[in-house]
């Protein structure tokens, strides 16, 4: 009896000397491992790690986070964001959400701009004249609350795993080392979409903001983010000009000559164009840049651009696809010059996709692929392709002139599928 009290005791003892749940190892300090991507080149990705004291803080509202970030300034500092902050809501203490109506000015209204910009009547002129001038006012005026500039030397991360930073666009412009981790960055959504009659050479609707968007940005580390439109999917949007009414640009755009990049362990989920590397085929400057590494992501739901690469050698490596049902266009864009070597990666699709729709090409050549699957099975993508497309584009080599050698281990697309599935996305740190 005594001794099976002790025990008990004993027991009980051990539960309490252990927290319940163990202290969050403190990430912000972390830096991105060796080798691991073209992140790793040179001197490595160390965010603000450097950062003193005084320069580290935990914001739990978008006044703080906007101090912190301090206007994209360079000194080392670490923001670790608490809970869920709204970047599109008012400075003043209430915190109350903004919305779109606020934002408007100068006379500014959907139904004005599209009675003014009908293509049947204004035709294919570029928009002009004062809904036009309100609707850049209007989003001038948006874009004042939710561009959120990060600078050189910063390290981003959430708190804990239930980070949430809502209606913002994170824009690393022209600044290096940069850490962004263990977010859940939802719903850029843009108030004030602009009407350009020669896109796409019928006219579109084109979106101002993605969640992250790195320009002339170099040494930068993304991991373990979800990324998504979570809480005003596009797909409810209606049409406008016989064009969905698109809300939200890119998840992570990649351009403007950045260059030295990692996104690894990251949620892109419910979105239509994801990730752009590289944005026109006349930005010759970005030739020998946008040199980008993607491995151990999920590309959930996602409908184009996962990713569409021009000019970049992207290391696309251990990736996890699942292909949506609806409105499905491709996954992997090779674009004017791109140099994408792709290895191991695991798709899911529904029965009326095939493997010949996973690849699209404009005006590219090469494509590098090794050890992909579909739905279990082994496939090659470049044969495919080019069966598929033989007579109306020209094929498409395995030679893209590089072999990636930062990189760490390389799984089989078999155990990457279900690592990934298990460990992508905010919260998911190990
Ligand atoms: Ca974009």
């Amino acid at each position: 009896m005594r001794g099976r009290q002790l025990a008990v005791a004993a027991g009980l003892l051990g539960v309490l000397c252990v927290p319940a749940h163990a202290e969050a190892r403190d990430i912000g300090r972390d830096t991105l491992p060796a080798n691991d991507g073209w992140a790793a080149e040179g001197a490595g990705t160390t965010g603000g790690a450097a950062a003193d004291a005084d320069h580290v803080y935990t914001v739990t509202d978008r006044a703080g986070l906007v101090r912190a970030l301090d206007g994209g300034s360079a000194t080392p500092k670490i923001i670790k964001i608490a809970g869920t902050i709204d970047a599109d809501a008012d400075t003043d203490d209430d915190g109350d959400r903004l919305d779109c109506a606020d934002h408007a000015t100068g006379g500014y209204s959907l139904k004005k701009y599209l009675a003014a910009y009908d293509p049947r009547t204004w035709g294919s002129a570029k928009p002009s004249g004062p809904q036009e001038e309100a609707r850049q006012a209007s989003a001038a005026r948006q874009a004042e609350r939710i561009v959120l500039p990060v600078g050189s030397n910063t390290t981003l991360v959430g708190l804990g795993d239930s980070a949430v930073l809502k209606g913002a666009s994170l824009q690393v412009k022209n600044a290096e080392n940069v850490i962004i981790r263990n977010l859940d960055l939802r719903d850029a959504y843009d108030c004030f979409p602009v009407w350009q009659p020669n896109t796409g050479g019928l006219g579109d609707w084109k979106t101002a903001y993605d969640n992250i968007w790195l320009s002339g940005a170099t040494h930068v580390w993304v991991d373990h983010v979800t990324l998504s439109d979570k809480g005003h999917p596009d797909a409810k949007e209606p049409t406008h000009f016989a064009r969905t009414y698109l809300r939200h640009d890119g998840l992570l755009d990649i351009t403007g000559g950045s260059d030295l990049v990692t996104v690894s362990w990251s949620r892109f989920a419910g979105h239509d164009k994801a990730m752009l590397i590289g944005n026109s085929d006349t930005a010759t400057g970005d030739r020998g840049k946008l040199r980008v590494t993607l491995h151990h992501n999920a590309f959930e739901s996602v409908v184009q651009r996962a990713p569409r690469v021009r000019f970049g050698q992207v290391h696309l490596y251990n990736n996890r696809y699942d292909i949506p049902g609806d409105d499905y266009r491709y996954s992997l864009g090779v674009s004017t010059e791109s140099r994408m070597y792709a290895e191991n990666n695991a798709f899911h699709a529904p029965g009326h996709v095939e493997v010949a729709d996973l690849v699209k090409s404009w005006n590219g050549s090469a494509l590098h692929q090794s050890g992909t699957l579909f739905d279990g099975y082994p496939v090659d993508l470049l044969s495919v392709y080019n069966a598929y497309n033989s007579g109306s584009e020209r094929d498409l080599t395995a030679d893209v002139g590089w072999t990636p050698t930062l990189h760490g281990r390389i799984d089989s697309a078999q155990e990457a599928d279900r690592a990934v599935a298990r460990g992508a996305g905010a919260g998911r740190i190990p």
